[in-house]
């Protein structure tokens, strides 16, 4: 319907975000500019002739360039917001904490006696295909990227907060000790090395880098804002 409108040409203001903002604001000045010289042709028009039509578009004109400028300082503040925005989004990002793998079937819980732990299970499993993507919960520094016996291949990464993560039997892994990692990273494959019977990624979370120091896993995220 728009498109056979000759007087009416759409903004693109079905475009979002800092676009949407932006060109908001350009939409704004064009329409701006067009009414000031809609004014500035009938006050013309209607003084034609007259001594007092100079100053008539010369008020027309100065009125027509103040919109300009104001339009001009909207877009600035507008961009200004959005940047501020991005800015905050990139540091909720960074706050943020996320699941150690995004699709998965839930395992053996936490505390769990079981026939194959020892004691109680020191952890979360959480049952996926061996090569699936696993990511550090959040940000921090690995302690520990190697075998680590029962658990096969692991990783132990502590976060600024002072707890740690604890992802096992991994098939590959993607990281080293003193390696610094951001949330979301991929730090390894899932597999079933160690003491495992199938294909699961076994997370913990713990108060320090060891072994019984374990907290309930997923009660430990859903506290950091992830829903699981
Ligand atoms: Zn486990």
């Amino acid at each position: 319907m728009l498109k056979n409108s000759t007087k009416y040409r759409a903004p693109k203001s079905v475009m979002r975000g800092r676009a949407a903002v932006v060109a908001g604001g350009l939409c704004a000045a064009l329409a701006l500019g067009s009414t000031a010289a809609m004014a500035a042709d009938s006050q013309a028009a209607g003084l034609f002739g007259t001594a007092s039509s100079v100053s008539g578009i010369a008020d027309v004109m100065k009125t027509q360039a103040d919109g300009q400028k104001k339009t001009a300082a909207a877009a600035a503040d507008a961009k200004k917001r959005a940047d501020e925005k991005s800015a905050a989004d990139r540091s909720a990002r960074v706050n943020a904490w996320v699941k150690p793998v995004s699709s998965y079937t839930i395992g053996a819980a936490f505390a769990q006696a079981g026939a194959h732990w020892a004691h109680t299970h020191s952890g979360q499993d959480f049952v996926v295909p061996t090569g699936t993507q696993v990511m550090a919960v959040h940000g921090g520094t690995v302690v520990e990227a190697g075998w680590g016996g029962a658990y096969g291949n692991n990783i132990v990464i502590k976060h600024a907060d002072s707890t740690y993560t604890q992802y096992g039997h991994l098939s590959k892994l993607e990281v080293s000790a003193g390696q610094t990692v951001s949330t979301g990273q991929e730090i390894g494959k899932s597999g079933s090395t160690g003491n495992s019977t199938g294909p699961h990624l076994h997370f913990e979370a713990r108060t320090t880098p060891n072994y019984g120091s374990g907290v309930e896993p997923l009660a430990f995220l859903r506290l950091h804002g992830v829903t699981m």
